[in-house]
């Protein structure tokens, strides 16, 4: 029988790249593509031998060609970090809007089925916690992160309006603050900045006075729920996320202790909007998918630790390692 074929779109990116190799893993025959301004080829230049991969430098915002057949389509393009959102405000918009237009306009071509990465912003700064799927959030359309949570609320409303009126095959996830190897080490998230700071021998920025918390998850897990989620039949948003929540002056501290860095924290003003608490309601995920996750924060934390250690000390330092910059100056 032929493979299955799936179309990944940020598969350069942190969770594309994943997501590309446990999909080769699985057998399928993958299809990538990135437009490589957040996302690096570094992440995926392992898969280039493999007779299954395949890889489109493409920017999902324009019309989205693949010929052959296509099972599955994956939409993991964005920008997804509060910083990348100050810098490309616009393209965060579009890649969310009109690339998942694109993209379910493909699918349904295609009689593929379509899953897109939302996210527990479409929540905004939450005032029920934990955060089930039913609640329908907080969010300033006008402020800095409006640009990402709106884009990820119209994906979501345009999604279910094709489920709906076209009948195409659907899946939400709802993706909370996901950690592991191959996150960008400079694109401000607070896990990279903080080992960052370790292994450069700077203070940690912690941003307000630390007492926000956040609860994050390992990447293999995600990737786990994500694959469950696709193969089930539930059309409507499903959390997937750990919900073992911290503090994020609790967390600068686990970062103190795991780097041994001599370090103190310091402090900086919080951002506008920084929601002030977020922990996932998996229940849907543990009752639909018999998913939840496996990894502790701190065995997960230890094998990034080891990857950024890893990494050649240039990059350590390097504003920038994508075309990000050139990007936006264009
Ligand atoms: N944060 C911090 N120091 C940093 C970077 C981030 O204290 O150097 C805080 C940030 O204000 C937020 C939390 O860490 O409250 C998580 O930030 P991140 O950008 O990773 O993702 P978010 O969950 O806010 O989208």
């Amino acid at each position: 029988m032929a493979k299955e074929r799936v179309l990944i779109t940020g598969a350069a990116g942190f969770l594309g790249s994943h997501l590309c190799d446990r999909f080769l893993k699985d057998g399928f025959e993958v299809v990538g593509m990135d437009n490589l301004i957040t996302g690096t080829l570094t992440n995926i230049e392992h898969l280039f031998q493999n007779e299954h991969f395949q890889f489109y430098h493409h920017d999902v915002s324009k019309f989205v060609h693949v010929s052959g057949k296509l099972d599955y389509i994956l939409h993991f393009a964005s920008p997804a970090s509060p910083i990348d959102y100050l810098k490309i405000p616009i393209q965060t918009l579009k890649v969310g809007s009109l690339g998942t237009h694109n993209l379910l306009g493909l699918a349904k071509s295609k009689k593929a089925r379509m899953l897109i990465a939302s996210t527990s912003e479409v929540y905004g700064d939450p005032l029920v916690h934990p955060q089930t799927e039913e609640y329908f959030g907080n969010v300033n359309p006008v402020g800095p992160r409006g640009v990402y949570d709106e884009a990820k609320r119209f994906q979501e409303a345009m999604t279910m309006a094709y489920h709906t009126f076209h009948g195409l095959e659907t899946r939400i996830v709802r993706i909370f603050n996901t950690y592991g190897p191959r996150m960008r080490l400079n694109d401000g998230r607070v896990l990279p900045a903080f080992i960052g700071q370790a292994l450069r021998g700077e203070d940690l920025t912690v941003f307000g006075d630390g007492s926000q918390t956040r609860s994050f998850c390992y990447v293999d897990d995600l990737i786990e729920g994500i694959v469950r989620l696709l193969m089930s039949d539930y059309a409507q948003p499903v959390n997937i996320g750990n919900p073992d929540e911290i503090s994020i002056r609790d967390f600068a501290e686990e970062i103190i202790q795991l780097t041994g860095t001599s370090q103190k924290v310091i402090y900086k003003p919080l951002p506008q909007d920084d929601p002030m608490q977020r922990q996932p309601d998996i229940t849907k995920a543990r009752e639909i998918l018999g998913w939840e996750p496996q990894v502790s924060r701190s065995e997960g934390l230890k094998i990034t630790y080891d990857y950024f250690k890893s990494l050649p000390e240039e990059r350590l330092f390097e504003k920038e390692y994508n075309t990000f910059e050139k990007y936006i100056k264009r």
